[in-house]
């Protein structure tokens, strides 16, 4: 079996590939959705994943790596930890991304900028720029997913290990909207499972 075909079971086992009607955080309309925190969830499959996608971005010899929170978090550690370099992250305050928690970069560093799922590229594009007002050099971007139906949205190399191509729309050409669907889902937002998991928790609190 291939990687990406493995990577396909991989992400249909863990439930992280998701059909329905979906409001992605690019604003765009989905019938489906991969949740890459369900397929990462196994931190096993996180480091194969993640060795993967390292092996793909070893040829632009990155100092470090970068991602967006909180997406990009589990798989660009995962991804640094297979590159042997420092990973950081960034993270949005109000609409501004920022590098907090005393993360710096310096003069010069080459950067990966490592993503969960790349869609729009909007959150990439802005790390991107981020790094780049630090005085890093963005060598290469990488991610588990490519969404990007080939419209490659950035001018340095993008390598990934999957591309899917699911498609995605604007609310006023959405089908399922048009068809009268159910709305569109905020994937993630749904409580079910942390409110049985609390219930859970407070059943065995009380015994
Ligand atoms: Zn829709």
């Amino acid at each position: 079996m291939n990687d990406q075909r493995l990577l396909m079971q991989m992400l249909e086992e863990s439930g992280a590939l998701r059909r329905g009607h979906f409001l992605l955080s690019s604003g765009l309309h989905s019938e489906a959705y991969v949740q890459c925190a369900l397929l990462l969830e196994d931190p096993v499959r996180a480091r194969k994943v993640g060795g993967d996608l390292a092996e793909l971005l070893r040829q632009f010899h990155p100092d470090s790596v970068l991602s967006p929170a909180l997406g990009g978090i589990i798989i660009g550690h995962e991804v640094a930890a297979g590159l042997g370099v420092p990973f950081r992250f960034t993270e949005r305050k109000g609409e501004e991304m920022g590098l907090r928690r005393g993360f710096s970069l310096r003069q010069g560093e080459r950067v990966v900028i490592i993503e969960d799922v790349v869609t729009t590229g909007r959150s990439t594009l802005e790390t991107a720029a981020l790094a780049t007002s630090r005085g890093a050099r963005v060598v290469a971007i990488g991610a588990i997913i490519d969404r990007t139906a080939g419209r490659d949205p950035f001018d340095v190399p993008f390598r990934s290990l999957l591309k899917l191509d699911l498609p995605s729309h604007a609310p006023a050409d959405c089908p399922a909207c048009r068809a009268g669907a159910v709305p569109a889902e905020k994937p993630g937002s749904r409580p079910e499972a942390a409110t049985a998991r609390g219930t859970e928790a407070r059943v065995e609190r009380s015994s």
